[in-house]
């Protein structure tokens, strides 16, 4: 018996009823054969961590553009902190960890530069969405366009993560609600630590509820999803709680992610990006090679293409881009 096979043993006696198992994933779009040390989800988590779209995250914005301090998040911390959430719920439920985290760490590789404003502009000028583009990135753009070949489940919770998904694991539910409790917990901390908000600006009664800390407010949201989801077909919380949260959202909308001091400089991104789009369509010439030989090998439209091109690049890439194509360079001799 290989190890892979006594993992799945294990699975099969240790995971709760309602997990995913390794062994009955749906499998992969190309069959291949199978790691004797690694179950497939396992072995999924390491692709992803090995592309190199994981590692350009580090590059890309979170809340806060180009932040000059050292410990703002970036959307390389916000997706450990994800999986770091995900992994605690999911082995307090005994679910699949490996599940959890291989999706946790895959969810927002296809987010653009600038954050959600680089979204916003590739939505403009034609049709963008950050879910549907992490999916591409695992299959049809990490490894010069060969994708990572993952399984379905892997990529269903991908696909699924945002609040109006609907994923068909409980795994891929347990990272759709880390993701808001990872970016409630330090897009709050971080908008504490800019000076955009004080403790006490919070209201009161989301306070008495959740705790009088961010640190404190995330341990309440964790305890109470595990207690009232386990042994259970859904992932949820207590009412009480998951109403506060709502509520704290929606507090972070309109006071972090909609405030001025913080997004001042949001507007000129989306332009930026709005401009680049413009160029490379005009231009597929200057697009790289893999990208051009996309344009001819598939059937993808152009603005696709350019798209897909746009989305995976760092926020300092899309700047250097940006001076290169539209800013007058200096003689240099
Ligand atoms: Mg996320």
């Amino acid at each position: 018996m290989t190890i892979r096979e006594q993992l799945e043993e294990r699975e099969a006696e240790y995971l709760s009823p309602y997990a995913a198992r390794s062994k009955d994933s749906k499998g992969r779009k190309r069959e291949e054969p199978q790691c004797d040390i690694r179950p497939v989800f396992q072995r999924d988590r390491d692709r992803i961590l090995h592309c190199k779209a994981f590692r350009r995250l580090k590059q890309k914005t979170q809340v806060f553009l180009l932040p000059e301090g050292d410990h703002y998040r970036t959307r390389l911390t916000h997706t450990l902190e994800v999986s770091q959430n995900a992994r605690t719920i999911a082995k307090a439920l005994r679910l699949n960890e490996d599940l959890a985290e291989a999706i946790a760490l895959g969810h927002d590789l296809g987010h653009t530069p600038f954050g959600h404003a680089g979204e916003r502009a590739l939505n403009n000028v034609y049709h963008f969405s950050h879910s549907e583009q992490s999916l591409r990135v695992v299959d049809c753009i990490e490894k010069d366009g060969k994708g990572l070949n993952l399984t379905w489940e892997v990529r269903d919770g991908i696909l699924n993560h945002q609040t109006a998904g609907t994923p068909h694991t409980l795994e891929g539910a347990v990272v759709r609600l880390s993701d808001k409790l990872a970016y409630i917990y330090h897009d709050m901390d971080d908008a504490i630590r800019g000076g955009i908000l004080t403790e006490e600006d919070i209201p009161a009664e989301l306070r008495d509820i959740l705790g009088n800390s961010c640190k404190a407010r995330l341990n309440t949201m964790i305890h109470d999803v595990i207690t009232n989801s386990m042994d259970s077909l859904e992932v949820h919380m207590s009412p009480t709680v998951d109403r506060a949260m709502k509520e704290l959202r929606k507090f972070m909308f309109e006071n972090v992610y909609l405030n001025p001091k913080a997004k001042g400089e949001e507007d000129k991104a989306v332009h930026m990006i709005g401009q680049l789009f413009e160029y490379y369509v005009k231009h597929t010439e200057a697009l790289p090679k893999q990208f051009r030989d996309a344009l001819e090998e598939t059937d993808h439209a152009k603005e696709q293409i350019v798209c897909d091109y746009i989305a995976g690049m760092t926020d300092s890439y899309a700047v250097k881009k940006f001076h290169e194509y539209f800013v007058p360079g200096a003689w240099k001799i």
